[in-house]
């Protein structure tokens, strides 16, 4: 019998609000997670309108 059994592997495909939720709903599961994503961020997209609404956020950034 062995000793160390290697966690199965869990592959999430994009890190938008679904993804986030599944990969904090097996936070506690004995098995490894990894996201893909295209992109190296998460966009939280219904803060979108307000970063349109603020004028101080939509000065290009310095330097
Ligand atoms: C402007 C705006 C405001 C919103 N406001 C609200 C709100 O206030 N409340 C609310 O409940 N909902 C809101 N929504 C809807 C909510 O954002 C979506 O329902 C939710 O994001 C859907 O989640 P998802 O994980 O299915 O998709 P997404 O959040 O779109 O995530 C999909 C992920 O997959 C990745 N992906 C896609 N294709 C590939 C590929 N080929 N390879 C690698 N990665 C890939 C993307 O980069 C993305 O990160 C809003 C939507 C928008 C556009």
């Amino acid at each position: 019998m062995q000793d160390h059994v290697t966690p199965r592997r869990v592959v999430i495909l994009g890190g938008g609000f679904a993804g986030l939720f599944a990969a904090r709903a097996l936070r506690k599961s004995p098995v490894a997670v990894s996201v893909v994503d295209r992109r190296a961020h998460h966009l939280f997209q219904p803060l979108l309108y307000v970063a349109l609404r603020q004028p101080s956020w939509r000065r290009p950034c310095p330097g």
